[in-house]
């Protein structure tokens, strides 16, 4: 499609109260400005806005919902002094985050009314999540109904799972008619790290076996055999995996008709417990769910912060061994997010710590890891035949370049 003359792509992300936007420049991937407008609908609801050049702003604005919120934006983007967006003409297309796309989507698409109605449909999959997405959608398809606009999934990385990753061991008609399986989030960081690692390792993608470790806030890990996601630790929903800040990660389930039963829990309690009372936020007992309080807990002495890290840290491993079984083999262990790009002592004592991971190829140098800037850096050691990568997640830009990749191939 001709998109000479139209040069930007506008991503959002759009939150039950905050619509988060970023404006690339189609031909080199620069960011020209980003934002976001947050408390939509509460009191406070504010602007904030910076563009490359440095100008940064933060007001208070009237906006009572989504389509307010877009209309705002594009009229900064288009300010004739900070924006950076000539005219709203000058768009080639309009990228949208969407969390879930149940077991329909299996890479970005062009959105149409079909692909609304999936996104519907999942919303009793991800309630907190698909239908502001989908409000995001509207609000941009009622103020630009000829502009291209294409949904990106967190889910869409993981539809390659095989039936043997994805299935779990409940009535076979629970999965069939009740939808109720494995799909595996933050699939748009782990197929960005995923290409980022193969371009920095100088190998095809489809030559790699890659175990993509997303530690941040929430946390799962990824087995990617030749450009595939075929296993990965979240499952029917974010909660299942490692402990995360507020999560529980994996649980038996048993635990919970047991805290419905003798604990006199309501099904409303539970939920919260699992994932806002959990984590490293209930196990640490610090008060936070932030690991580099926890770690500083840990340094003091405090054994409660110790056994939270290395609860984490060991499932981790686990996760890593099991990976390594799944695709007989890894050439590189990739580490990214909040936690995974920042903490050289998490890293390490995933790699390192007990008796180490030696046997599977993997050692890192602490040198290296230590000294780590976190652009794509390299930090295994010399023995260690499986690199250990550092990459930045860019979550943005991945959503960016599917929505560029759709809008030429039409
Ligand atoms: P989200 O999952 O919300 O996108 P991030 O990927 O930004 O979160 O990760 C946020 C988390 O990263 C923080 O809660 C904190 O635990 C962790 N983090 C950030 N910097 C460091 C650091 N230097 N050391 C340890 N942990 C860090």
């Amino acid at each position: 499609m001709p998109i000479t003359d139209k040069s930007f792509v506008l991503v959002f992300n759009t939150g039950s109260s905050s619509v988060k936007f970023t404006l690339f420049r189609i031909e080199d991937e620069t960011v020209l400005a980003t934002g976001m407008v947050e408390r939509i609908g509460l009191s406070g609801t504010q602007l904030f806005f910076s563009n490359h050049q440095g100008n940064q702003l933060k007001r208070a604005v009237p906006v009572q919902n989504a389509r307010e919120a877009v209309l705002l934006i594009i009229q900064q983007l288009t300010d004739p002094v900070q924006g950076k967006l000539p005219n709203a003409e000058a768009l080639a297309g309009i990228g949208h985050r969407v969390v879930h796309g149940g077991d329909q989507i299996h890479q970005s698409v062009i959105i149409d009314e079909s692909i609304k109605k999936i996104i519907q449909d999942c919303a009793a999959l991800a309630p907190l999540h698909n239908p502001p997405n989908l409000e995001g959608i509207e609000a941009c398809q009622s103020i630009f109904p000829d502009l291209p606009q294409v949904a990106v999934f967190d889910t869409a990385f993981h539809a390659s799972l095989p039936e043997h990753a994805f299935l779990y061991g409940l009535p076979y008609h629970l999965y069939r008619d009740g939808k109720i399986r494995r799909y595996g989030f933050h699939g748009t960081s782990h197929a960005y790290v995923s290409q980022e690692a193969a371009k920095h390792l100088r190998k095809p993608l489809r030559e790699l076996k890659l175990i993509t470790c997303h530690l941040g806030n929430g946390s799962s890990i990824t087995a990617v055999k030749y450009g595939q996601s075929i296993d990965t630790s979240m499952g029917f929903t974010p909660l299942e995996g490692t402990i995360m800040g507020t999560r529980c990660g994996s649980i038996d389930p048993a635990m919970v008709m047991h805290l419905l039963r003798h604990h006199r829990m309501t099904v409303d309690q539970i939920d919260h417990l699992l994932n806002h009372e959990s984590g490293f936020q209930g196990l640490a007992g610090v008060g936070s769910s932030d690991v580099r309080d926890v770690i500083a807990a840990m340094d003091e002495g405090n054994q409660q912060a110790k056994a939270a890290i290395h609860l984490f840290v060991y499932q981790i491993r686990k996760y890593i061994g099991a990976y390594v079984a799944a695709m007989n083999g890894l050439d590189a262990l990739v580490f990214t997010a909040g936690i995974g790009e920042n903490s050289a002592r998490i890293r390490e004592l995933i790699c390192n710590g007990g008796d180490g991971l030696r046997k599977l190829g993997i050692e890192l140098d602490t040198h290296k890891n230590d000294g780590a800037l976190g652009i794509n850096a390299e930090i295994q050691s010399t023995k260690s035949p499986v690199k250990l990568l550092i990459i930045p997640t860019n979550e943005t830009l991945e959503i960016a370049r599917q929505t560029i990749a759709l809008l030429l191939s039409l």
